[in-house]
């Protein structure tokens, strides 16, 4: 399994399956999540909509992920999976990494090779970056599993990018 670190826009990878740092209503908001609906077009919210009106009348919970269309983007689906919001009063920790390997196992399972992850819930949701960098890189490596044999963490700017370099740099 290759880990790969690249800086820059998750939209503009080409991979089997990109994930999204989605909010549990699936219909889409800020940062990653309104990158992917901008580029990936009127089918992903459609694929949406259909999960709320099917088997997620109430959104997707915390630390769950699913899968839709990758619409116009060069990916084959996007994984949406909704991140915690980082608190003072609670570690929350669990729920991070379910999302990773909750991502992962959707992967395995619509039998992606290729993945490429954001660093969830450390932009709007406010996780502090090199935790949620140890948590990615942590996981990922205790869940990643075959068909899937590429992760690559798509970031945004030099912050994140040290983040995932000094947690990759720590031992197995
Ligand atoms: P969350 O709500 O889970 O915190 P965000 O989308 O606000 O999700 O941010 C998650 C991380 O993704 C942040 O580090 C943010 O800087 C980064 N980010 C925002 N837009 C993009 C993008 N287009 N490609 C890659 N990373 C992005």
């Amino acid at each position: 399994m290759t880990l790969e670190l690249v800086r820059g826009d998750i939209t503009a990878q080409h991979v089997d399956a990109i994930v999204n740092a989605a909010n549990s209503s699936l219909l889409g908001g800020g940062g990653v999540d309104g990158a992917i609906h901008r580029r990936g077009g009127p089918a992903v919210l459609a694929d949406c909509r259909r999960l709320r009106a099917s088997h997620y009348g109430k959104g997707l919970a915390t630390g769950r992920a699913v899968a839709t269309t990758a619409g116009l983007l060069d990916a084959r689906w996007v994984i949406h999976t909704v991140g915690p919001v980082w608190a003072q009063s609670e570690d929350r920790s669990e729920l991070l990494a379910s999302c990773y390997r909750e991502s992962l196992r959707v992967a395995r399972e619509l039998g992606a090779k290729s993945v490429a992850f954001p660093a969830i819930s450390t932009g709007i949701f406010g996780w502090p970056m090199d935790d949620g960098a140890r948590i990615a890189v942590r996981t990922v490596r205790e869940a990643v599993d075959a068909p899937v044999a590429e992760v690559r963490f798509v970031l945004f700017g030099d912050d994140a990018y040290t983040a995932f370099e000094r947690a990759l740099a720590v031992a197995p």
